[in-house]
């Protein structure tokens, strides 16, 4: 049956292809997005768009929702470091007036966008959700305390909730049919794959890998990457799978992990340039290696991902990084003429 639900932060990377996603699965989607960060050509076109704060999200929120899927957030662990207050605001103070508002309204079903960065330096080789909890920035402290907020309204008040802590989020999602294409583009780019996909496209010079005596078996840091509609198949499990009363929280991986050396390498196969390397200083607050168990998605939700392979993950972002270039390209000839 076709539902309706609100996305907060759904003209943002992650956001719009889970929007994308729930409108290709026939539901009905209105995105709230105050497009701090996010881009109003990146919400689908199928979405009715409300451009606002999460803040304000009482004023947007009816019974007419049966769930919030909820992405609005800063996200730049650097940044946090350099403004944290600016995080509490945002991470935190955005949620408590977005479940006040769903609590006034009745709207009783929440997934929520976490993060890998709840757990700070990892104690296992797969890191397990019931593993310590101890962020190395205030982005992934504000997001925990969120999952604390969020676990004592599911207590206190019957709220049905899913948290989904996500690893390394990349590729893109192509909508069949309308061409619509959903990808990653931050400005300035701070991620892996994007920066060595900018420097296949000549747009930079190099990539600098962040510290190379790392103990790992090349010397890079460990990553697990998961593909974004791997992902997004996760949040439509989710909303389904949410309880009353219970705060369900899994991560979500491949369970694998890849070197910066060998996304790099992937880069140089998938799309035939040389993409030269620099070697840099170690980036604060990086862990060696952080890779998911995400066992309990599978058995909680019965999540599939069903693009794990890195080259699978770096071709699609490849498409659409590709795409992003041809389209500029034509605006700017347009802009001309
Ligand atoms: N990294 C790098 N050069 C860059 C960007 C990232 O070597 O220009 C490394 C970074 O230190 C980390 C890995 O690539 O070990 C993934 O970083 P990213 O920022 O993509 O994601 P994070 O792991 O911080 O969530």
């Amino acid at each position: 049956t076709p539902r309706t639900y609100l996305v907060t932060g759904g003209a943002g990377y992650v956001g719009s292809v889970v929007a994308a996603h729930l409108l290709e699965a026939g539901h009905r989607v209105t995105v709230l997005d105050d497009l701090s960060t996010g881009f109003r050509t990146s919400v689908p076109a199928g979405a009715d768009f409300v451009e606002g704060r999460v803040q304000d999200a009482a004023r947007w929120l009816d019974p007419a929702y049966d769930a919030v899927l909820h992405f609005a957030a800063c996200s730049q662990v650097g940044e946090s470091v350099a403004d944290p207050d600016k995080y509490w605001r945002n991470n935190l103070g955005g949620t408590i007036e977005l479940l006040a508002a769903m609590r006034d309204s009745g709207v009783r079903r929440l997934v929520f966008s976490s993060t890998a960065a709840t757990y700070g330096e990892p104690v296992s080789e797969l890191v397990t959700e019931t593993d310590p909890t101890a962020p190395t920035s205030p982005y992934g402290a504000s997001k925990l305390a969120v999952d604390h907020m969020i676990t004592g309204e599911c207590r206190a008040h019957g709220l049905a909730a899913v948290s989904l802590r996500y690893f390394n989020v990349a590729g893109a999602h192509f909508s069949p049919g309308a061409g619509a294409a959903y990808g990653e583009r931050h400005d300035p780019e701070s991620h892996l794959i994007p920066i060595v996909l900018q420097v296949a496209q000549g747009q930079r010079e190099a990539v600098s890998v962040f510290g190379e005596d790392y103990p790992t078996a090349d010397g890079t840091c460990v990553r697990d990457y998961i593909h974004v509609a791997d992902l997004a198949d996760a949040h439509l499990l989710a909303l389904e799978a949410a309880v009353p009363g219970e705060h369900l929280i899994c991560n979500l991986g491949n369970g694998n992990g890849f070197s910066v050396r060998q996304v790099i390498e992937t880069v140089r196969e998938v799309t035939g340039h040389p993409v030269p390397e620099v070697i840099a200083e170690r980036r604060d607050g990086d862990p060696a290696v952080l890779v998911a168990s995400a066992e309990r998605a599978r058995e909680r939700l019965g999540w599939v991902p069903r693009r794990p392979e890195l080259s699978a993950i770096v071709e699609d972002a490849w498409s659409f990084a590709q795409r992003a270039r041809d389209q500029r390209a034509t605006d700017r000839s347009g802009a001309t003429r």
